[in-house]
């Protein structure tokens, strides 16, 4: 059975770009595969936390999870730092991690241009660090939005140069994966760019949010003056909110509205007021578990200790490998 590795940083609620670029295909995959998936609180640290926000952040997104419909019986759920092996193999992969390649990453230049008094050794080394986290597993598949596929990429480069470097067979090569043809980008409300924790508070929806908050956010997403022309291209603000419908609302309503603007009849107020009702819908069973499953602080602990186990024995097992290729040796 395939291996399958996927994971979301703790620097926040999870919002619908995680939902729908990575946690559909988490629930759907554990059915199928061997699947781990871990909170990344050790990559969440390149924002410096404070410790309670870092904690809190943490059971944020093990309660969403689990809110998901991740079923902890079925897949291995684990923090990153409950799992030190991870930081090992980050440390061996580093040592063949070119500063050329990691300063090309696109994510490493946003971040760089958000964050310019930040621009932190652990930011450089992140795809590193993710490399890690899914070659400990040898896992072949990785479910990830398109904002990830370079990542992917790095990860391939890393394995493939332990595997020559030392003349060894041993890490598959991952690749992202969604069960949608395509890999997806679920834009934000500010009319620019994807939805993110770090766009600020209004691009995103999070699946903790009450109905009031939706509405209100949906109602003040950035929009424009209307179309002018029958069948204009749409501008990026307005496409992105179509992006979005076409997540949330059935194909009926989407085309219905498509339609209103195709022929310059829409009216976004009635356009808005749709996209936020569908938002409401389509997150109501994940906000109601999220409430119930936050207070059972027993659970949590039982399902965090349970996958600590599962994932370090995994983990364990690679690393025995790996250090035996590189030469490390008992005296
Ligand atoms: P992050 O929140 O950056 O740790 O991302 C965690 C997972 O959510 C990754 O698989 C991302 O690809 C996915 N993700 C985050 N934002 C979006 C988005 N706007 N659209 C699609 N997937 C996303």
């Amino acid at each position: 059975m395939e291996t399958v590795v996927s994971g979301i940083r703790s620097t926040g609620k999870l919002h619908l770009g995680n939902y729908y670029g990575a946690i559909q295909n988490f629930v759907k995959m554990q059915h199928e595969y061997h699947c781990f998936f871990f909170i990344a609180d050790y990559h969440s640290l390149t924002t410096h936390p404070t410790p309670q926000n870092l904690h809190e952040n943490v059971k944020h997104v093990l309660v969403e999870y689990l809110a998901a419909g991740i079923d902890p019986e079925k897949a291995t759920i684990y923090l990153q730092s409950d799992v030190p092996e991870v930081i090992e193999l980050y440390l061996f992969l580093n040592m063949n991690a070119y500063l050329g390649e990691l300063e090309r990453s696109t994510s490493f230049k946003d971040k760089v241009r958000a964050q310019p008094n930040n621009v932190n050794a652990g930011l450089l080394t992140y795809p590193v660090l993710m490399a890690a986290d899914i070659l400990i597993h040898r896992a072949t598949k990785v479910p990830v939005g398109k904002d990830q596929e370079q990542h992917l990429e790095m990860a391939r480069t890393f394995g493939n140069r332990f595997n020559r470097m030392y003349n060894v067979d041993y890490f598959p090569e991952p690749y992202a994966f969604s069960f949608s043809d395509k890999l997806v980008k679920v834009p934000g409300l500010d009319g620019k760019g994807k939805m993110g924790k770090s766009e600020g508070e209004a691009n995103a929806v999070y699946l903790s949010d009450t109905p009031e908050i939706i509405r209100k956010k949906v109602m003040r997403a950035v929009s424009d003056s209307g179309p002018t022309e029958p069948n204009q291209q749409k501008p990026e603000a307005i496409q992105n909110l179509f992006d979005l419908m076409k997540i949330v609302s059935s194909e009926d309503t989407y085309q219905h509205f498509d339609q209103l603007y195709n022929s310059c009849q829409i009216r976004y107020g009635d356009f808005k007021k749709q996209l936020a009702e569908d938002m409401i819908i389509a997150t109501q069973p994940v906000r109601e578990r999220i409430q119930e499953i936050a207070s059972d602080t027993n659970y949590l602990h039982k399902v965090a200790t349970f996958g600590a186990e599962k994932a370090r024995e995994s983990a364990r097992k690679t690393l025995t490998a790996v250090r035996e290729f590189i030469g490390f040796k008992r005296f």
